[in-house]
């Protein structure tokens, strides 16, 4: 390393974060407990995710099955996996029962893969559905006004259970400027409530990065997907 700072411990990162989410709750008058981190380690390999075991983070997101793959082999149940990353369907049969949650399930053929699959393992297999709320063209997910037709589809699985929604706000030089895009996203899980569209009312919102995971706290998230921030990068 040339020049560079010295990296933080991840034990310091991990606090210092961990202070952050403290503190964004306060604000906003909203228990710690309501809110739940997974600790994304698409950077890291499974040596540096037994560290943050040793410091007592159990849940982890992985974006992609090819990297995850020799880490759920190296950890496997001794942590929760959440996946977090565009799913491709031919890839549902290696991702459903290894990974508990599924955070992105932005379309029709998706949903009847998981559903399939799931049925197959005898599973119910917890879901968010992504929803595109900033309109970007680079990301997934559905559009707001495709959610209530798609929520009805998926209360026709009896093997998938719709847990919350997730979304990606843009990358803003000012987090700020992400709070629509979160308090869209809690009106919506509200409006679905309000329709009950689902067997169940939806709970949770997986939302807020990095870059704006504060910001994701007020107005309501329930799931913070944290990397770069909470490994000290
Ligand atoms: C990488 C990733 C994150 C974490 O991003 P950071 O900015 O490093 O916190 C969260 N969600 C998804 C879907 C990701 O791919």
């Amino acid at each position: 390393m040339s020049g560079g700072a010295i990296p933080l411990s991840f034990r310091e990162s991990v606090e210092r974060t961990e202070a952050r989410i403290r503190e964004a709750c306060r604000r906003c008058g909203r228990p710690r407990e309501d809110v739940r981190l997974i600790a994304v380690t698409k950077y890291i390999g499974a040596g540096e995710m037994r560290e943050l075991l040793d410091l007592g983070l159990r849940h982890f997101g992985e974006n992609r099955w090819q990297q995850a793959r020799p880490k759920w082999e190296a950890i496997g149940d001794e942590a929760v996996w959440h996946f977090i990353g565009h799913l491709q369907t031919n890839k549902v049969k290696d991702v459903i029962g290894r990974f508990t949650y599924l955070h992105s399930l932005d379309r029709l053929p998706l949903l009847e893969a998981v559903q399939k699959r799931a049925a197959l393992l005898g599973i119910r297999v917890p879901v968010f559905i992504q929803i595109n709320v900033s309109g970007e063209a680079t990301k997934h997910g559905l559009k707001p006004d495709e959610l209530p037709a798609f929520a009805a589809k998926a209360a026709e699985c009896p093997n998938v259970r719709v847990e919350g929604l997730m979304t990606m706000a843009p990358h803003e030089a000012d987090p700020e400027n992400t709070r629509p895009v979160f308090r869209r996203l809690r009106e919506l899980r509200d409006e679905l409530n309000e329709r009950a569209i689902l067997p169940e009312p939806v709970r949770h919102l997986s939302m807020g990065m990095s870059n704006d995971f504060e910001i994701a706290i007020e107005e309501g998230a329930t799931w913070l997907r944290l990397g770069s921030v909470l490994l000290g990068r």
